[in-house]
């Protein structure tokens, strides 16, 4: 009898003419050791855990052995790096091994990262180190955990090798599971090289693969436009909600398929600054936190580009059709913003002056330097209780001073007089969009060091237990409820490649 547990692997990329990747096996590692499996999501996928724990199990997920029907292989691309364009990417350190259909039905990519060198390594050494993965395994679970789309992560695995940074680090796997890996840059890299007729197949396997709907349209591939602009102005509206700062928005970094990918030196804000940055590589602030949506129509324009051949015959009205779809960007991207920011104030009824509100409240978090989501979080407390409970320390005491005491805080609680529930019901409300635990750049770098100098993965395991509880009850104690004191603050995140 077959093992229950035996990945069977589907391979719609593979049957893509040849430009589209390069065919790669993933390297023999010394000693590959699963320190993480996500059993949720291995679950979900019709994985069984314990056999992928188990020696055989791991040789397939861990790509040492190659399970049926996997053809791996790495995927072409080009990109568009802080501006620049760059006419070759590609995965230089991934392969993506296949899809697995979900227990929902769905095909999920199956992809490594770290896994070797590639034709697309470069100068590269097509490896990934341990504090990376188990960074990317925890903020993408985190965002899959709050509702936002993201690519997940399935397991982190050690491959026993010594990676060669500005120091010597513990090599490692991220098997990450994704809608897709097609990106604005898979676009770019045929459009870069004049390949018209590949720029329409890839159109065609999007098309299928996630906007199937846009078959029956007039102009299908106009509407495939629109879908992923709508998709991608909902993500950015998500991150800009929750504070969260990608740091790399590059093109090649901008997934089709509208989920968060690629996590470098990404970050959560802690106290409110409009120009915030933490990666250590965006020298100009290009990708701070309040250019996101701009950066992303940028990215959708250089998109927009590569497809005009497919939208009409003559080019003139197809720059015209693009422009006007590209055109609608600030009212949709604003659209999810006020609604997105609304909810977490508790603004149930929309009304106009609601938006001028939601603006001032960011005003007064800038002004003032307060923590991003406990102010959200603590609102509601003072919403009903009038003041925060006990244990209050400095922070939060001059946290609700500020805010109590501010002209913003009498608006707020007068509008919120026109929601006909009571301040209870709405408390609780506020609590379900109002996550009272995120990963915190420090918190975040304590546990990741523990694994890369310590061998400890425990407070790794202990902080991503914490964080797949967002929106648990938590008192003013608890280390989430804290910005770092200014000795613990982690001002620069680095991609670590
Ligand atoms: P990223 O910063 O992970 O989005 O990667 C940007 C580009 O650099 C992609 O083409 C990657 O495949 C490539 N890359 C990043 N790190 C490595 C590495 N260690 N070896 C080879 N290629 C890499
Ligand atoms: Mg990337």
């Amino acid at each position: 009898m077959e093992d229950p547990g035996q990945i069977r692997f589907e391979n719609s990329y593979a049957v893509l003419p040849k430009q589209f990747y390069a065919k790669v096996k993933p390297e023999i590692m010394p000693r590959v050791n699963v320190i993480k499996l996500n059993k949720n999501l291995a679950e979900e996928l019709n994985l069984n855990p314990d056999w992928l724990l188990k020696d055989e199990g791991t040789k397939f997920l861990s790509g040492q052995r190659i399970a049926p029907g996997s053809e791996p292989l790495a995927q072409a691309y080009a990109g568009h790096q802080f501006g620049t364009f760059v006419p070759q990417l590609g995965d230089g350190r991934a392969l993506l091994l296949g899809e697995i259909t979900d227990k929902k039905g769905k095909k999920m990519d199956f992809q490594l990262k770290g896994s070797g060198r590639t034709p697309f390594s470069r100068n590269g050494d097509g490896r990934a180190t341990l504090g990376p993965v188990l960074r990317e395994y925890l903020i993408s679970e985190y965002m899959n955990a709050i509702n936002i789309p993201t690519t997940r992560s399935l397991a982190a695995i050690t491959t026993g090798e010594t990676v060669i940074r500005e120091t010597q680090l513990p090599g490692a796997l991220l098997v990450r599971v994704a809608s897709s890996h097609v990106r604005i840059g898979t676009f770019q890299y045929f459009y870069a090289r004049q390949m018209n007729a590949e720029i329409k197949i890839l159109a065609n396997y999007i098309i299928k693969r996630h906007y199937p709907s846009a078959l029956s349209k007039e102009n299908p591939y106009l509407d495939l436009f629109r879908n992923i602009v709508e998709r991608q102005a909902d993500l950015i509206s998500d991150w800009m909600s929750i504070g969260f700062i990608h740091g790399v928005m590059n093109t090649d970094n901008t997934s089709l398929s509208g989920e968060t990918i690629d996590y470098g030196p990404c970050a959560f804000m802690d106290r409110f600054q409009f120009d915030k940055v933490y990666s250590s590589i965006d020298h100009t602030r290009r990708y701070c936190y309040q250019n996101q949506p701009k950066i992303l129509l940028w990215n959708l324009s250089r998109l927009a580009e590569t497809m005009l051949i497919l939208i009409d015959t003559n080019i003139d009205s197809a720059i015209k059709k693009m422009e006007e779809v590209l055109g609608e960007f600030p009212k949709l991207y604003e659209g999810f913003w006020v609604t997105k920011m609304c909810s977490r104030l508790g603004l149930l009824k929309k009304k106009p002056s609601d938006r001028s509100l939601v603006e001032n409240f960011l005003k007064l978090l800038h002004e003032k330097n307060l923590d991003f989501n406990t102010s959200f979080y603590f609102l509601g407390d003072l919403l009903v209780e009038g003041q925060l409970k006990k244990h209050m320390n400095q922070d939060h005491q001059h946290m609700m001073k500020t805010i109590q005491s501010s002209k913003w805080y009498n608006t707020w609680e007068k509008r919120l007089t026109s929601e006909e529930i009571s301040q209870k019901e709405l408390k609780k409300l506020m609590r379900l969009k109002n996550p009272s635990a995120f990963p915190r750049n420090h918190l975040v770098e304590k546990a990741l060091n523990s694994a890369i100098y310590e061998g400890d993965i425990k407070p790794f395991n202990d902080l991503l237990g914490e964080l797949m509880n967002p929106f648990m009850e938590r008192s003013l104690q608890d280390p989430f409820a804290h910005p770092p004191k200014p000795s613990e603050e982690v001002t620069a995140t680095f991609c670590g490649t």
